[in-house]
């Protein structure tokens, strides 16, 4: 994987450029590949995005999210334009596997790859140029450092600067997490510059659910989590039943993890999620427990220190019964 220095300027005018991010894109992996298209555009550059799969509600309000295709939805479209691309940006994602029915035709596919990300462990075999920087407070950030390295920062616009905004917000927990260094906030003053509305963004992202997700949360938290003192550790399972009962939809259940942070003494939560095809575990801490290693050791994931995820095809019950079991485990290791 070779430094993305030397990329922006080896793009020729007539290259095919195709953008994509993980599957169920948050706002960091949406806002960091509509920033750069953005900005791709107004350099004189298009570019296709493509999303692994469909995305929440609350990213609808982004300048350019109507052109994004959904992979599941225009397979044939979207295969055809990731094979005569001759550039694939590949956006807040450390491995081929999290684009989940994308993962073979990017693989096989003859374009350069560019990997930007903040993710541990990045599979650098698979990717011609690439940074993956931890330290980052998202991929986001990142993207804007690519731009300001280009002999044309000057085109960064209010499209480009209002989605790298929402995906810096998103990542850093609104500016609170110890990522949000002073950087993030120079940074921040510069994309204000181009008189983007904060408030507005806050709002559309956080403030736009309707009122049963709302009761579903209310409800996960009184019958679904169980307060496990002795590990320090809260787990929330959610059998199927209830995510159909409330109507559940993409996005729904985004942030839902962190609630339990919120109890003094606790310091991870554990969510998980019966889903059609697998069982999606999200891990959160806030002290020193390493969620990137417990869902890379027990739950086939992987993710950041204090914020990974995984999956599993084995029942609620059992993902339940292994939790309690390698938590255990964990604690006597780390100890
Ligand atoms: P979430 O709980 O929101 O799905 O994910 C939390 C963090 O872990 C995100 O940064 C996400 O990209 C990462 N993550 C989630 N699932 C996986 C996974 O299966 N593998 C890896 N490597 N990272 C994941
Ligand atoms: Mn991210």
């Amino acid at each position: 994987m070779k430094d993305i220095q030397s990329v922006f300027s080896s793009i020729a005018p007539a290259d095919s450029i195709v953008i994509t991010m993980h599957q169920k894109p948050d706002p960091d992996a949406m806002g960091s590949s509509l920033g750069l298209f953005h900005f791709l555009k107004a350099a004189g550059f298009q570019s296709h995005v493509i999303s692994p799969t469909n995305w929440a509600d609350f990213l609808k309000w982004m300048p350019g999210i109507d052109v994004v295709l959904d992979y599941e939805n225009m397979r044939e479209k979207a295969n055809q334009i990731v094979e005569q691309a001759d550039w694939i940006f590949c956006l807040d994602f450390n491995n081929m596997s999290r684009t989940k029915s994308m993962e073979q035709i990017l693989l096989n596919s003859k374009a350069k790859k560019v990997l930007i990300d903040h993710h541990r462990e990045p599979q650098t075999a698979v990717f011609d140029y690439g940074i993956s920087d931890i330290s980052k407070s998202s991929t986001s950030e990142m993207i804007y450092d690519f731009i300001v390295s280009t002999d044309k920062s000057d085109l960064m616009n209010k499209e480009s600067a209002q989605c790298i905004y929402a995906g810096v917000m998103a990542d850093t927990g609104s500016f609170r997490f110890a990522s949000t260094t002073a950087s993030v906030h120079l940074m921040v003053a510069h994309l204000k510059g181009f008189q983007i509305d904060h408030a507005k963004i806050h709002t559309a992202v956080y403030e736009n659910f309707h009122e049963n997700r709302l009761r579903f949360i209310g409800h996960v938290l009184t019958y679904r989590m169980e307060i496990l003192y002795e590990y320090n550790t809260a787990l929330i399972a959610i059998p199927k039943s209830d995510t159909q009962k409330y109507h559940i939809k993409t996005g729904d259940t985004e942030g839902l993890v962190n609630y339990p942070l919120s109890i003094k003494g606790i310091e991870m939560a554990a969510l998980l999620i019966d889903r059609d095809d697998e069982r999606k575990w999200s891990f959160r801490s806030k002290e020193s427990f390493d969620c990137n290693s417990f869902a890379r050791k027990y739950f086939n994931g992987g993710g950041h220190n204090n914020a990974s995820g995984g999956r599993s095809v084995e029942s609620l019950e059992e993902n339940i019964a292994q939790f309690k079991k390698v938590l255990k485990e964990f604690s006597s290791l780390q100890q």
